[in-house]
């Protein structure tokens, strides 16, 4: 294992009112000691209990650099696991900058970006998942996102992966066992048994796949797209959700320009609005990129947001868009309701039977609490509901799932073909190997400890 020391600064590299200078590794508390100068006791960092706190100063060639409070925090009960010194300096950039030099001329090296957190993982601390989702939590955008971030770090996917590989590898132990020795572990029925015991696998894992996607939008947001002929009031919406004047809004057609996506979060509701061309080109996404890139847009989408320009009749554009977000998530803005509309909302309620049809008017605002009412509906509604569910964030896991899914099929395929034992514990074994990519546990080790513990007592 890379037992150096290293060390960097923890804090952000801006003028704050603190900053920590963090070290980890063997000659943590070695280094802090060569640089620290306790005040009036002249004690040393080595002899002080774990997990306290020491006022003094931090000094190079008996030159003060700062004054500071260091934190001695010795491992296994630490971040990393390691011997760790935090030194808690005032926040400026020099400052922080010249302890670190100073760390490291006394022979740290600098640590590359989440050592720290890899050591935690590498010296078993915390596993790949719960590593994971320390980075979730400092990227986390909106209360959903830090909330599954902490429950992820506390071990929720993790126990959840663990049960599963649990009781897969009890399996694939057994069948190693009987194959080796007959007389002890009965196989009849066999198959069956394992086809009950493999179906609620396949359900639990199946559970967490499902609720992947809504993980991801809550996470990252919902792609959100806005469809509408030009001047139908797209950017005034966006104007109005992004609680801006940012988007041009303008009466000539076609003079909204500057494309971007926007990541708006609308009463802590996370919607990344797509650049949709539609609201932000010259031309209008249904008139020059045509129909078809609409609807491409829209399949892509979480959300559609289609705002219709209720002065004016529909055309066929319009209507075509309108079949194909039929079966979409998407609302419907009756938009300009505050002038007189022309056309009969209820027309379009025929139209879209299962779509929600918000009357609204961007200028006004009217509309705009049920819209946000409606999106907190569509996708939050199963948050509230599964509470206590663990939610995916992370794609790789979500990847892994599916496929340790996909084996455990293969093996209900094996038990339902008649197939020899042996033939299950190859899919059953690459399941299971998948599933450890998720917490990153090394399968062989496992194995290995499994089968000795559970089958091979006193014999
Ligand atoms: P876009 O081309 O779809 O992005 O449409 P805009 O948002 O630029 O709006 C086109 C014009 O319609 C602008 O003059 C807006 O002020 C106006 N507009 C947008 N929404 C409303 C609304 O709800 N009521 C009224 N009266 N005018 C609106």
């Amino acid at each position: 294992m890379n037992n150096d020391t290293i060390a960097a600064i923890g804090t952000a590299m801006t003028h704050s009112g603190i900053g920590i200078v963090r070290i980890s590794g063997s000659e943590a508390i070695g280094i802090a000691d060569r640089i620290f100068r306790a005040k009036k006791s002249g004690k040393k960092l080595a002899d002080v209990p774990t997990h306290t706190l020491h006022y003094g100063h931090i000094v190079n060639r008996d030159q003060i650099i700062d004054e500071v409070l260091v934190s001695v925090m010795r491992g296994p009960h630490s971040y990393t696991a390691e011997d760790v010194v935090e030194i808690n300096c005032h926040g400026g950039i020099l400052v922080m900058k010249k302890i670190l030099d100073t760390v490291m001329e006394y022979g740290a090296r600098p640590a590359e970006a989440g050592e720290f957190t890899k050591r935690a993982f590498l010296n078993g601390r915390m596993d790949l998942s719960q590593a994971e989702a320390v980075i979730d939590i400092i990227n986390s955008q909106n209360e959903f996102a830090l909330k599954s971030a902490v429950k992820q770090l506390s071990g929720s996917v993790s126990d959840k992966i663990k049960e599963i590989r649990k009781r897969l590898i009890y399996e694939i132990a057994y069948i190693e066992s009987a194959l080796d020795d007959p007389e002890h572990y009965p196989m009849e029925n066999y198959g069956e048994e394992l086809a009950e015991k493999i179906e609620p696998l396949l359900q639990e894992i199946r559970k967490l796949t499902d609720h992947a996607d809504d993980g991801r939008m809550l996470k990252e947001g919902i792609k959100t797209v806005i469809l509408g002929k030009p001047n139908a009031g797209k950017s005034s919406l966006l104007n109005l959700m992004v609680g801006s004047e940012r988007a041009i809004v303008t009466d000539i057609e076609g003079t909204t320009r500057d494309t971007l996506e926007e990541h708006i979060l609308l009463d802590g509701i996370s919607l990344n609005i797509v650049d949709t061309a539609g609201i932000r080109e010259t031309a209008d996404l249904v008139e020059q990129i045509g129909v078809e890139r609409a609807k491409e847009q829209a399949a892509e989408a979480d959300l559609v947001l289609y705002v219709i320009d209720a002065t004016k009749p529909l055309d066929e554009n319009d209507k075509e868009i309108i079949q194909c977000i039929a079966d979409k998530k998407a609302i419907v803005l009756f938009n300009k309701c505050d002038l007189d509309t022309l056309l009969d909302e209820q027309e379009i309620r025929q139209m879209l039977p299962e779509q929600t049809v918000v009357v609204f008017s961007a200028k006004d605002r009217t509309g705009f609490e049920i819209l946000k009412d409606r999106i907190r509906e569509m996708f939050y509604a199963e948050e509230l509901k599964f509470n206590d569910e663990i939610y995916l964030t992370s794609a790789r896991h979500k990847a892994a799932l599916d496929s340790a899914y996909r084996s455990l099929q293969l093996v209900m395929d094996s038990i339902a073909a008649g197939m020899p034992e042996d033939f299950f514990t190859i899919d059953m074994m690459s399941a299971y190997e998948q599933l450890g990519y998720i917490t990153g546990e090394s399968v062989e080790d496992d194995l290995v400890n499994e089968i000795f513990s559970k089958f091979c007592m006193g014999k």
